[in-house]
């Protein structure tokens, strides 16, 4: 039989490498670590975590990344299993300890008699497969720039620059409108594609004092290399000159306040449509830096902004990721060579948690496809499922940037009944993802019972 080749033990190779060797596949896992480094590792272990130690909220019942660690657990997830063995006492959140967690995937991985860990850094894709490369966002330079001539330069990039994305039902619409600058479309939708926030010149002066004033989070050390000027966060734009983003991504012409047509606003803050379901919208051009306590005070005195609910916050990062929702079809295969998967971080996901989800898929999808089997498609009504979607498809792909599972990512939910809280309706997602979760499951259990 074939053996699956898992490029990168990381959140997302390891727990692909558990799911892979469970369905009775072979695996060699390749870690370049200890051997080669990265700016950010600091041990030679599999599933390093890299900073915080944190696997984020652990509520399955209205949190998006708890159901996610629910539906890694009903998986069988590795990760999943090592977290809970060895978490710390964190409130709501799932903290680990991390040398403790990543020994212990280390060593579970090493004794599973269907895996083999290859040290060393493999430099090119693979010709033959099947192969899984999970290299993260810290993927080593020369793999980085072979993938780049297999994708196009364009496809891959070196660094994430996330403008906030906020959910379409946070923004007032009573402020802001809906309108394309210089009404520039060929259909009514895309006359109305962007979502527009006027400021008064007091509120735009206010909003700049604010940005001076913010706190920032800084580089790392050796990550700025051959960082570009292309994508400069708002307050360095804003410490440039007062009027710089007024000329820039704020500028105010083209567009007219619908509420209040006489009047020329000094500013505009420009939101757009972030995903097909049209439920997320990003912040054009406000990529930033600013911490995210900062960021939940400034962004809010946006008009129109004022109750906004981010499903991401903005940040600027070293990161290497694909434009999956061009290069990578619905099973994560590279649609110009299928031996091909690419799972975790390097897919346009964000965070431990995430990247070790699409590893779990990676895994099963691989190891079904040597078996002879096509899964059915991942529910997208599950976490699991509406990040793949997302990232395969769902997203904008021209403005496409790393994304956390959030239920802005989840076709929405009929409000049956009048509004429903929000509580109440994270239930009712969480709820409808859980049965559809167990169901594919179950009809997809590896034929082959695990070792
Ligand atoms: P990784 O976990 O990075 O694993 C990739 C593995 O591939 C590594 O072990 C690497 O050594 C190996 N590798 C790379 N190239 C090669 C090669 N050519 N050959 C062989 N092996 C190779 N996420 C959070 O949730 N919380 C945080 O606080 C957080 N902080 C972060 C801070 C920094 C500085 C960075 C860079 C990332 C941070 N992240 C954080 C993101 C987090 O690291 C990732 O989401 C997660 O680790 C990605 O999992 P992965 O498996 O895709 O990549």
């Amino acid at each position: 039989t074939q053996t699956l080749h898992i490029i990168g033990g990381g959140m997302a190779g390891s727990e692909a490498a558990w799911q892979a060797a469970g369905a009775g596949i072979s695996v060699v896992l390749h870690e370049m670590r200890p051997q080669t480094g990265t700016f950010a590792h600091r041990t030679g272990n599999l599933a390093e975590m890299v900073c915080s130690n944190s696997f984020r909220s652990d509520d399955d019942e209205s949190n998006a990344v708890g159901l996610l660690h629910w539906e890694m657990r009903q998986a069988g997830g590795l990760l999943m299993e090592m977290a809970d063995l060895h978490s710390l006492p964190a409130g709501g959140a799932l903290a680990v300890d991390r040398d403790a967690f990543s020994a212990g995937v280390t060593e579970r991985l090493k004794a599973h008699p269907l895996i083999e860990i290859r040290a060393g850094e493999i430099a090119a894709l693979p010709t033959d497969g099947p192969v899984i490369v999970a290299t993260g966002p810290l993927t080593s330079g020369t793999l980085a720039e072979d993938i780049a001539r297999h994708t196009g330069q364009e496809a891959l990039a070196f660094f994430d620059a996330i403008a906030p994305i906020v959910y379409a039902d946070s923004i007032n619409m009573d402020v802001a409108w809906r309108q394309s600058r210089y009404d520039k479309g060929e259909t009514e939708e895309e006359r109305r594609a962007y979502i527009n926030c006027p400021m008064t010149k007091d509120e735009y002066e206010a909003f700049i004092d604010a940005l001076l004033a913010a706190d920032v989070t800084e580089f790392h050390e050796g990550e700025t290399a051959g960082y570009f000027d292309g994508c400069l966060p708002i307050e360095v734009m804003a410490a440039r000159g007062r009027e710089t983003l007024r000329f820039g991504p704020m500028k105010p012409i083209g567009l007219t306040n619908t509420h209040k047509p006489d009047e020329k606003a000094y500013a505009v803050v420009q939101l757009r449509r972030d995903n097909a379901l049209g439920t997320l919208y990003n912040i054009v051009g406000f990529q930033t830096k600013m911490r995210y306590g900062a960021q939940n005070e400034v962004l809010r005195m946006i008009p129109g902004l004022g109750e906004a609910r981010f499903a991401r916050l903005g940040g600027i990062h070293r990161n290497t990721f694909l434009n999956s929702p061009t290069l990578l079809d619905s099973q994560m295969r590279m649609r110009s060579a299928p031996h091909l998967r690419f799972a975790g971080q390097i897919t346009g996901v964000e965070g431990y948690v995430e990247s070790a989800a699409m590893g779990l898929l990676a895994g099963r999808l691989a190891a079904a496809e040597l078996a002879g089997r096509t899964l059915p498609e991942v529910p997208h009504v599950t976490a699991m499922g509406a990040l793949l979607s997302h990232i395969t498809g769902g997203a904008e792909a021209k403005t496409f940037q790393p994304m956390n599972v959030n239920f802005g990512l989840f076709p929405p939910i009929d409000a049956k009944g009048g509004r429903k809280g929000r509580r109440e309706r994270y239930k009712a997602y969480t709820d409808r993802a859980k049965a559809a979760w167990a169901d594919w499951l179950e009809t997809t259990a590896p034929v082959t019972a695990p070792a």
